[in-house]
């Protein structure tokens, strides 16, 4: 736990009643959209979101702001594109300005293989009305003529896909739009809480939550912890099939502005942005072991900044300002799970990995419709718990960009 500043909290402590209609334990983007929804859409106000540190301590504090739907599976990309919409206008819906921020994405491609897989995601990407299409390394020149198009000699680029409705979003202000928003309509958001047990009868119906402030009864439970879902499931006598893994990223000083959205490469497994604030931002894939440490290390810093000099020989003097580790809870199919679980009324908003902070309207709307009213909305069906059991997985590894 260390890295999670335990003892901060922004929000004045409240009492906790004895029950809620729905208990959400974590308050992360996930959690706090389910709470905003079940209340706007819904009218379940007595919602109370349980938070162990602060909000937005976990991955929702911690990622790179992506928000994109160039995905690659007829399940996924309808899934992402409706997040993108819901995005676009949420800042007006939640009156909070959330820094939406349409810049547009390259993948750079470096190889005749890398260039038939873009190209089938363009065409699915296309039938299903998103807008990805390649781009010649002309073209690559005249979206970031910062781009070496040699590949630092190493992997010349061939060409790339483009995928230009990709946006940035504020990760800090969907976080506190959310619960800002929530908190006006009713739902208690408990700070410095942490759930301890989750209580399931002998029927097998889960009945609430232990804290370490008590026990709250709960007409349903959702379990909104990303990185922990591993032992809050454990808590409710399950085991999840996904494994914890740490994702760092680092960004420089500020500089002027030098790229226009996101540059990635599949290949070489680095992404490189420029942040509002004018840092230049790089990341990698998930590192090959689990843990729930937070502390970030040379290595990586060593090994992305190399990647990401590649593409961006400017990044070779540009000075290093701070780095950090968040936790992703990674899925074999690299999907989110989503909907009620073996135990009846215990919900799961969980395997969100690397991609959990885009996905965020779309899973707590659909996940308040289906705790409110046991339907489950078509975008979110491909992503229930049970596709595990019934073959049913949903792989899209391609896609995260980051493994
Ligand atoms: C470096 C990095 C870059 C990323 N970039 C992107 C990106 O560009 N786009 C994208 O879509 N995704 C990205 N992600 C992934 C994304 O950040 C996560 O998937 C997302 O934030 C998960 O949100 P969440 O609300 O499910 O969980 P979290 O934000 O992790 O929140 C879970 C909360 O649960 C709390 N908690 C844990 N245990 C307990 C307990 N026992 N009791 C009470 N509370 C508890 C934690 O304190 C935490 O606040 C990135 C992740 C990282 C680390």
């Amino acid at each position: 736990m260390s890295g999670l500043f335990l003892d901060r909290e922004f929000l004045p402590l409240r009492e906790l009643k004895p029950s809620y209609d729905v208990v959400i334990i974590g308050g992360g983007v996930q959690g706090l959209s389910t709470a905003y929804y079940l209340a706007a859409r819904h009218g379940i106000k007595n919602v109370a979101v349980v938070e162990r540190a602060y909000i937005g301590a976990g991955g929702s504090g911690r990622n790179t702001q992506v928000v994109r739907s160039n995905y690659n599976t007829p399940e996924t990309i309808p899934f992402y594109k409706e997040s993108l919409r819901m995005y676009r206008t949420l800042s007006q819906e939640l009156d909070f300005n959330l820094m939406f921020s349409n810049q547009g994405e390259i993948d750079l491609v470096h190889s005749d293989d890398s260039w038939r897989v873009e190209n089938d995601k363009c065409l699915l990407n296309q039938s299903l009305g998103v807008d990805t299409h390649m781009l010649t390394p002309r073209e690559i020149l005249e979206v970031c003529p910062h781009i070496d198009l040699s590949g630092g000699g190493k992997l010349p680029i061939i060409g790339a896909s483009y995928h230009p409705p990709c946006a940035f979003v504020r990760h800090d202000a969907v976080v506190w739009g959310y619960a800002a928003a929530a908190a006006r309509l009713g739902v208690a958001i408990h700070e410095q809480t942490t759930v301890t047990g989750v209580r399931v009868d002998a029927g097998g119906t889960c009945r609430g939550v232990v804290t370490d402030r008590g026990p709250i009864a709960a007409g349903a439970v959702l379990s909104a912890v990303a990185g922990w879902s591993s032992q809050i499931a454990a808590l409710a006598g399950l085991r999840l099939p996904l494994v914890t893994q740490p994702l760092q990223a680092f960004v420089t000083e500020p500089y002027r502005p030098l790229i226009n959205g996101l540059v990635s490469s599949f290949d070489a497994l680095v992404y490189i942005s420029q942040s509002q604030r004018g840092e230049l931002l790089a990341g990698a894939e998930v590192l090959p072991y689990n843990t729930y440490s937070l502390r970030p290390g040379f290595d990586f810093i060593a090994e992305c900044a190399a990647r990401a000099i590649l593409f961006l020989p400017l990044m070779a003097k540009a000075r290093l300002m701070r780095q950090w580790t968040g936790l992703c809870d990674m899925t074999p199919d690299s999907s989110p799970i989503l909907g009620e679980s073996e135990v009846e009324r215990f919900f799961l908003s969980a395997g969100m990995g690397t991609w959990g902070f885009k996905t965020a309207p779309v899973a707590g709307r659909s996940m308040a419709e289906h705790i409110a009213t046991g339907r489950v909305p078509a975008v979110m069906a491909p992503f229930l718990p049970d596709r595990f059991r019934n073959d049913r997985m949903v792989p899209d590894a391609a896609s995260a960009g980051t493994h």
